[in-house]
């Protein structure tokens, strides 16, 4: 049987095993998956194949330590520097990125969209802005620490700290800071919050299985909002496509996965 896992800190939140092991099983493909909690990103590679695993997710906050761990990275995850996926080929450690089209499988009911703010500026910003201006979208980045801001400045985005932050209005604003995650924080000062949710379309949230404190501001403007449910299950169906070596159809894979949100 193949063993696959997920890495992250927190991790007990994750929905990737229920939604991999319904795949496994409605379509008897001998495989489990299950959860790692890893600290330390530096250890990832040695408990990768200390744990003999086929292949892994990786989330917050190990997605760098990711791609730097890599024997060899593919696709989109090159542009990025940022692996969400890896597999385990012939005693190399593989990685992909499956976040970004992910988001866009997503966003596809969002119309008309040509200008975004990105909130936050970790692994899953950098996906999606690069994802954004490859369809020429026009993409704004606001941090809460400037350091992280560099990379988002060099691929062509606008970005602001929250003490430098300028309101125009946006199609879509896209929370993906962790706050909300385990907390009720929200993901910048209510002040700036409040000045971008009174001049977005459309709003929505990385983070899924709540509705965090930024939705619920959203919420209360009668904004059309999505949580990263959708994300996920974009995420989570390529991710899979992956781990089954393109065995198994994408529809089949995706009723499979779509039943575990039932759960
Ligand atoms: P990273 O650790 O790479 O980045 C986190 C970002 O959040 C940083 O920009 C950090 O700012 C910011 N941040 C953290 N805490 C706060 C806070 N209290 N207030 C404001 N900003 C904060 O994380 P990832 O990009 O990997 O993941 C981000 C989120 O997206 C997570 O909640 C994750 O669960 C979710 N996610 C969901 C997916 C899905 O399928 N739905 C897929 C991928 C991610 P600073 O630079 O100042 O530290």
């Amino acid at each position: 049987m193949q063993l696959f896992s997920i890495f992250g800190d927190p991790v007990s939140h994750s929905r990737s095993p229920l939604m991999h092991n319904s795949v496994f099983k409605n379509c008897n493909y001998n495989a489990c998956y299950t959860r790692t909690h890893l600290e330390d990103g530096s250890r990832l590679k040695e408990t990768f194949f200390e744990l003999g695993l086929s292949g892994a997710n990786v989330t917050v906050p190990h997605k760098e330590a990711a791609f730097n761990a890599c024997d060899e990275v593919r696709g989109f995850a090159k542009t990025v520097g940022v692996v969400n996926t890896l597999i385990n080929e012939n005693g190399k450690l593989i990685g992909y990125n499956t976040d970004a089209d992910g988001f866009m499988y997503a966003i596809k009911e969002f119309q008309e969209i040509k200008k975004i703010l990105i909130l936050g500026a970790g692994g899953t910003a950098k996906a999606l802005a690069s994802r954004f201006l490859q369809e020429h979208i026009e993409v704004n980045v606001i941090n809460r620490s400037e350091g992280r801001l560099n990379y988002f400045e060099n691929i062509g985005c606008t970005t602001y700290t929250w003490q430098t932050f300028l309101q125009t209005d946006y199609d879509l604003v896209v929370n993906t800071t962790s706050a909300g995650l385990k907390d009720e924080e929200l993901p910048a000062p209510l002040d700036i919050i409040n000045t971008i949710l009174n001049n977005t379309s459309y709003v929505a949230d990385a983070i899924y299985g709540k509705l965090t404190p930024f939705l619920k501001e959203a919420k209360k403007r009668n904004l059309i909002y999505k949580d990263g449910a959708d994300m996920l299950l974009g995420q989570g169906v390529l991710a899979n496509e992956l781990f089954v070596n393109k065995t198994l159809a994408k529809e089949k894979i995706k009723n499979a996965m779509q039943k575990s949100f039932l759960l």
